[in-house]
């Protein structure tokens, strides 16, 4: 059975042409500065409060949150609705909209586990884009080997007191929110244990940031450093000592458990077509090289990687297909899908020959260094949320079982 059974197929294909529509007439002109193609590259104010009004936008117009409670800010549809919705956003490579460590994981966790306070609290602005969440998981020594993190919460009264430091806080310089994980018993006998959850407020004193530059030239996120930060102890959220449960379960969203739930496009994505509009466009010895056999053998290699990842997609949208392990497409999309478009995007450099140099800002450059950009930026995806080695040992360990060596 389909999520969406009992939908007649009509009233899907009307509303997607409503969608397609919306977009036609509501997508923003060009700002006339460089919008960034993943969430993780908001690097000015001037960029975040275009991305904020572009998702209020979004949100207000019915197409942002369509799956979420109605009480808080949400659409109370199906979600075939967002999926459509989604669908066509990405077509029409409208801009993203940029509060995805709110959208795509927060938002999931609190209406999943939250309490209604919580709920009542913390959904409607991360869904109008008013709230930005950060995530506050990663130390400097402490990134896949997330269990071992150092920062304090220590109790004292009705608040906890947070010492230590993250780092790699993507938007950390303008969250209002981070969902913090930190040691709350330094003594417990497994060190999975001694950890909590928070709901914590960023504009606590104590709490500074400090950005970090990227590989593309771009800002995004901060090292986040706590100096004897109060914050009120309703801001845990479970119970003291359950925060690796929670962690764990805030993975699940980030590594594509709950992937849409919430909507909007968070990353600018490439498709076969673009690579293959390149491979028209450019020419090698007065041909295009879209003549030449092994560049066409290797785009047909990459038109089934393409097509197999879509169908895999859709196996999600069809419980019965994927009883046999629960999660395993959805958590092998992640690791699939960004080391395919890593290979795809380094593909189309290779075939720019030696134009693949020039970068954005170059007038010479190739699409406006849209492809140099997008290849430096997919190392992003192929980290965060879990290094793909991560990613392929939890595929291993958790869904097919392989013994841990
Ligand atoms: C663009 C970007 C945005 C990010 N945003 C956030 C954010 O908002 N909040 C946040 O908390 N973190 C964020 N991160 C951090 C990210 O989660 C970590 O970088 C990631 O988990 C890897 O940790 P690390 O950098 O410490 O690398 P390490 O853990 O030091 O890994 C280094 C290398 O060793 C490999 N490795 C490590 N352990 C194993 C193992 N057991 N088996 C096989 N290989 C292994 C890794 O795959 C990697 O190749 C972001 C990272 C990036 C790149």
């Amino acid at each position: 059975m389909t999520e969406h059974q009992g939908i007649e197929s009509g009233e899907l294909s009307d509303f997607r042409k409503g969608v397609a529509d919306w977009i036609k007439h509501n997508t923003p002109a060009d700002p006339g500065f460089l919008l960034p193609q993943t969430f993780m590259e908001v690097g000015s104010e001037q960029v975040l409060s275009f991305l904020r009004e572009w998702q209020h936008k979004v949100w207000s117009s019915g197409y942002l949150g369509m799956a979420w409670p109605k009480e808080y800010g949400g659409g109370g549809m199906p979600r075939i609705f967002q999926q459509i919705a989604d669908e066509e956003m990405k077509k029409a490579r409208v801009p993203i909209c940029f509060n995805v460590i709110g959208l795509g994981w927060a938002g999931p966790l609190i209406i999943d586990t939250g309490t209604d306070f919580e709920k009542e609290t913390y959904l409607k602005g991360i869904l109008s884009g008013e709230d930005i969440w950060c995530q506050g998981f990663s130390e400097p020594n402490h990134g896949s080997d997330l269990g071992s993190i150092q920062t304090r919460a220590e109790r004292d009264d009705n608040e906890y007191i947070i010492n230590g430091s993250k780092i790699w806080t993507t938007m950390g310089n303008y969250a209002k929110y981070m969902i913090l994980l930190a040691r709350t018993d330094s003594q417990a006998e497994r060190r999975y244990n001694g950890l909590s959850f928070f709901l914590a407020p960023m504009d606590a004193k104590g709490i500074t940031t400090s950005p970090i530059q990227k590989l593309t030239g771009d800002y995004g996120f901060t090292e986040t450093f706590f100096d004897d930060v109060r914050i009120p102890a309703s801001c845990l959220m479970g119970e003291e000592g359950h925060g690796w449960r929670i962690a764990m379960q805030t993975l699940q969203y980030e590594r594509g458990a709950e992937a849409g739930a919430a909507g909007g496009v968070a990353i600018l994505s490439t498709v076969m077509n673009d690579l293959l509009r390149i491979a028209k466009d450019v020419q090698r010895d007065g041909e295009p090289l879209m003549q030449d056999p092994v560049t066409r053998d290797n785009l047909v290699k990459f038109l089934i990687e393409e097509q197999a990842l879509y169908l895999a997609e859709n196996r999600v949208k069809i419980p019965a297909l994927c009883a046999d392990y629960p999660n395993s497409v959805a958590l092998s999309t992640k690791l699939r899908g960004t080391e395919f478009f890593r290979r795809m995007r380094q593909y189309a450099l290779t075939l720019q020959g030696a134009s693949s140099a020039l970068y954005v800002g170059d007038e010479d450059a190739v699409e406006g260094g849209f492809w140099q950009r997008a290849y430096m930026n997919n190392f992003s995806t192929t980290i965060g949320g879990g290094t793909s080695q991560i990613q392929a040992n939890i595929i291993g360990e958790h869904v097919l079982g392989l013994p841990k060596d």
